[in-house]
């Protein structure tokens, strides 16, 4: 009665390693595998049991992974700083928030299309950013704000950690009265995120 309960299991949902059926019964099609004779699941998916055609196969259910990519926007926290380079937990690709955390680092040189003498002129840690991926090596991603819609979209205050507000040209905490520079982004303190 193997037939009838593989028939039973298409459309249900399958895990990894889940048997699916023997391949008297079935062609292992996509996103399955054999294994001395009997077929299983490869992935978390939907299984369907092509009667007709007498084939397996298991539909993915979630969408493939969302990882950032060279040319893409990210958005991410800026964490330990160097004098010229910070790290940054990358959390967003576009507009997709991400499940796992990615690491990101930008340098000084990539800040601005200006030169920029200080990295704490750019962005500190603790600031939410819009980057650009520029490049990736062993899944560091080299990321660039350098873009007129790259920067920082959240600032806070070195001194006192408040949300700092744009007033012209510098960056003001309303809550100590500190001024600090920063390179934002368009949509500085309104972007969801
Ligand atoms: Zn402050």
């Amino acid at each position: 009665m193997v037939a009838k309960s593989s028939e039973q299991r298409s459309g249900h949902l399958v895990l990894p390693g889940e048997r699916l059926g023997v391949i008297e019964e079935f062609i292992p099609d996509s996103g399955t595998y054999s294994k001395d004779g009997v077929i299983y699941s490869k992935i978390v998916g939907c299984a369907l049991m092509d009667m007709l055609n007498r084939k397996v196969s298991v539909y993915p259910l979630v969408e493939e992974a969302t990882v950032p990519k060279v040319g893409t926007n990210v958005i991410g926290q800026v964490g330990n700083a160097q004098s010229d380079n910070v790290l940054v937990r990358i959390f967003k690709v576009g507009d997709k928030n991400l499940s796992g955390i990615f690491s990101g680092i930008l340098h000084i040189s990539d800040v601005s299309d200006r030169y920029v003498d200080s990295m704490n002129d750019a962005c500190k840690p603790g600031d939410v950013i819009r980057a650009k991926v520029i490049s990736e090596k062993n899944q560091i991603y080299h990321l660039s704000t350098a873009d007129n819609d790259s920067g920082v979209l959240y600032g806070f205050c070195g001194r006192c950690g408040n949300l700092l507000e744009q007033k012209r040209n510098e960056m003001r905490c309303p809550k100590c009265g500190n001024i600090e520079n920063r390179k934002i982004a368009p949509g500085y303190g309104k972007e969801e995120i």
